[in-house]
């Protein structure tokens, strides 16, 4: 397939990368320099999308989608599928996909989970939203760049389903760092701690394949100094764009909004910034209750 892709950042490049050496031939373009041996580069959208089958977005945030967006549509084959992978608000990815519809094009959201290493390995999940025909024509390239994709119903179903996701993980989060503070208070071993949640009810991804205490576990950003991983930051964007969507809504979400009120002071306010979302753990052991 003709593929242009926006967006070479961390998760971008890797992306685009895997699809050129299955053999597809791939342009990308992005503002800033972003250096591969493995795709063609394009100066401008407008040349990195005409005559593509399927233009892909990996791109920070929804203001940044909807302009890259409007410029590129007008310059796609009809019937072309536009293809995003950025993780933005529900509105916006609904906003964004009826414009391509206006456009005679197939739109898909199709947030990701996994991070810089899925896109590396190949291994992310996607979640989509959009036409069953659209799910079909990008379905070949969801297999090269990840492990699953789930389609999740029409449009804008792909980010509710992310944030949804990254809501629990958040909430989930939080409360794996806090029992880890809690017991060490308690005079718990931690391994022993590990031994007893990973296979009792307490159990949860953040506790069992990610765990936020140093050498406990299964290698995780907790033994890498908390490097990301996954960052704070990105985690504070996701629930942020929860509690986004909760209000347009009306949906109750006390734990989701507790959660963003937490990550918001850890990054905002103290030194969560940069560092991976599970160095929750370090912060609860540095504090004293009220
Ligand atoms: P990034 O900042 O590394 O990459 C974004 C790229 O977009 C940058 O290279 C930037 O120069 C480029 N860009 C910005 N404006 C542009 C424009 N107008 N035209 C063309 N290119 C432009 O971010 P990332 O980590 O690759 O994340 C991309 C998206 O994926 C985000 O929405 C993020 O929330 C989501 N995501 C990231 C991770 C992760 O672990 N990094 C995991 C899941 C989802």
């Amino acid at each position: 397939m003709k593929i242009g892709f926006i967006g070479l950042g961390n998760m971008g490049l890797p992306m685009a990368e895997n699809l050129a050496r299955a053999g597809h031939q791939v342009t990308g373009y992005d503002i800033n320099d972003c250096p591969t041996e493995v795709i063609r580069k394009s100066d401008s959208i407008p040349t990195a999308v005409s005559g593509a089958d399927i233009v892909i977005t990996m791109l920070p945030n929804a203001a940044i989608l909807r302009q890259v967006a409007a410029e590129a549509t007008p310059h796609m084959t009809t019937g072309a599928v536009l293809l995003d992978c950025s993780t933005v608000d529900v509105e916006s990815a609904r906003a964004v996909a009826a414009q391509a519809e206006g456009a005679g094009l197939l739109p898909l959201d199709a947030p990701v989970s996994g991070g810089v290493g899925g896109a590396q390995a190949g291994t992310l999940t996607f979640m989509v939203g959009g036409a069953p025909a659209a799910f079909e024509k990008a379905l070949e390239l969801f297999d090269i760049m990840g492990q699953k994709a789930v389609h999740c119903g029409p449009s804008g179903n792909g980010q509710a389903a992310k944030i949804c996701n990254n809501m629990i993980l958040g909430v989930t989060m939080i409360g794996t760092c806090e029992a880890f503070a809690l017991a060490d208070k308690l005079g718990l071993d931690r391994q022993a701690m590990f031994d007893v949640v990973s296979t009792s009810s307490g159990y949860s991804w953040t506790m069992n394949a990610y765990c936020p205490a140093p050498g406990i576990g299964p290698q995780s950003p907790a033994d890498n100094g908390y490097k990301p991983g996954f960052a704070a930051d990105l985690m504070l964007k996701d629930l942020r764009l929860s509690q986004q969507a909760a209000q347009a809504v009306d949906a109750d979400t006390p734990m989701g909004q507790a959660a963003t009120d937490l990550y918001a002071q850890f990054v905002e306010a103290e030194d969560g910034s940069g560092r991976d979302f599970s160095a929750m753990l370090p912060r609860f052991e540095s504090r004293r209750r009220g």
